[in-house]
């Protein structure tokens, strides 16, 4: 089975007297060690998609499986524990702590997961060593989204879910991000998703995933995905 399968999966909010479907009956699949995207307008139901995905919500109908087990089936206690051992998450405004240095944000996160990696080898994979005990107002915004992948892949998690992690770079500092969470997927075989409403980087997945109107329009397959230069 594909590393996620989501399978015709609801979820409405109600608001006053009206309801919004915000996914309305989503299906696919991404494969361990892919680098997704998920791609579609604002108001498309992507973040609805994640947050199920994260294990923050659950779906009102339809099952989600990673790695085999079914989420949507687990408690909140379970959830909760899905959450802080088995899923790595990256924001487009980092949230990193920041009285914290750039090393100490990534050994917060590696403290609560049983198969942590090593601080240090994971700040210099993200390139970061020489700027380790620097706060994050010291860092630039793309060496402050690094330390939040940094943080996120201390944990060693299989699935990395990342929220437009481009949006708040400039381009050039974005592709870097970019590049970065394509290696990481290729070298440690993890599986990430990223949303996002930016179609440039759709080219540089392995699969995208088209998100319209809370339902999957396109799924697109990349067999050579373009290297981010
Ligand atoms: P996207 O991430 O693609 O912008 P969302 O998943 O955030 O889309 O939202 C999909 C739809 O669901 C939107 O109409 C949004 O307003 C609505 N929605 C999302 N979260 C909530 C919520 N907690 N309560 C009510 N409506 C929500
Ligand atoms: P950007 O243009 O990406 O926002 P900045 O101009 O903020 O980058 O920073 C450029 C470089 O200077 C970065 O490598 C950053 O880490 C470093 N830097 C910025 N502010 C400080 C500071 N207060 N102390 C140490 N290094 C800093």
């Amino acid at each position: 089975m594909s590393y996620v399968k989501v399978i015709d999966e609801y979820k409405r909010y109600t608001m006053g007297e009206s309801e919004i479907v915000a996914n309305n009956g989503i299906t696919f699949d991404v494969e361990q060690g892919q680098f997704a995207v998920i791609l579609g307008p604002s108001g498309a139901g992507k973040s609805t998609v994640l947050n199920i995905l994260g294990g923050m919500d659950s779906p009102d109908e339809g099952h989600v499986y990673v790695d085999n087990k079914d989420i949507s089936q687990y408690s909140k206690k379970q959830l909760t524990a899905y959450r802080r051992e088995d899923v790595g998450f990256v924001f487009q405004f980092y949230n990193l702590v920041p009285n914290l240095t750039a090393r100490e944000n990534v050994e917060l996160a590696s403290q609560i997961s049983p198969d942590a990696l090593d601080v240090d080898e994971v700040m210099e994979s993200v390139g970061l060593t020489e700027r380790r005990d620097n706060f994050p107002a010291q860092l630039s915004g793309g060496e402050q989204q690094r330390v939040a992948i940094a943080r996120a892949l201390a944990k060693n998690p299989k699935l990395l879910l990342c929220d437009e992690p481009t949006g708040a770079l400039d381009i050039e500092t974005g592709k870097q991000i970019l590049r970065l969470l394509q290696n990481t997927a290729r070298e440690f075989n993890t599986t990430v998703i990223v949303i996002t409403h930016n179609a440039q980087i759709a080219p540089m997945a392995d699969r995208v995933i088209y998100i319209h109107d809370a339902k999957v329009k396109e799924i697109v397959e990349n067999p050579h995905p373009r290297s981010v230069d």
